[in-house]
Order: structure tokens, then sequence, then C-alpha cells
């Protein structure tokens, strides 16, 4: 049965864990900086970048907190080596 009030996808914000809609969220995804040989993330606003996206809701707190997030890291497993320092 088609419901208008449907509400639509669902995501969480990383930072302050709030559920809310998609559409009120910024998406981002992982990109990794060749030069830092590390994963950032980076904003999706179209949101139709492929992969994993991590959402941030529109507190200026999350963005802010959002720019330093690095628990993403965790989940990005395989691909990137950690380079030990060695000399
Ligand atoms: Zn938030």
């Amino acid at each position: 049965m088609a419901d208008a009030e449907a509400p639509g996808p669902v995501r969480t914000c990383v930072i302050c864990r709030r559920r809310l809609p998609k559409k009120e969220l910024l998406r981002h995804v992982r990109r990794l900086d060749a030069e830092a040989d590390a994963w950032t993330l980076t904003p999706d606003p179209r949101q139709t970048a492929a992969g994993r996206g991590w959402y941030c809701c529109s507190r200026p707190d999350c963005r802010e907190r959002m720019a330093g997030y690095k628990a993403f890291r965790k989940t990005s497993r395989g691909r990137v080596h950690e380079r030990k320092s060695s000399g």
C-alpha cells in the first residue's frame, strides 16, 4: 500500500548518532589520499559515489568533528598497507 507519510531512507549521523532522513545528512565516501597513503573522507553531496557512505548531520558541531573523524578507517580493511617507518 502506498503511504504518503512513508519516510524515506534513514541514516545515522556517525558523530551524534541521531537517526535522520538520508536527504538531511551529508554523505561522505572514503578516498585514498596517495600522498598521505591513508584513507580520507570526502563529501559526496550528490550521494552517487560507489561504496560505503558515512553520514553527518547539519549541526556545525558534527560537521566540525566529521573533519577529524577517523573511526571509519577501522572498517577500511585491506588495500592500504600500513607503512612502517624504517629509517
Ligand atoms: Zn550529528
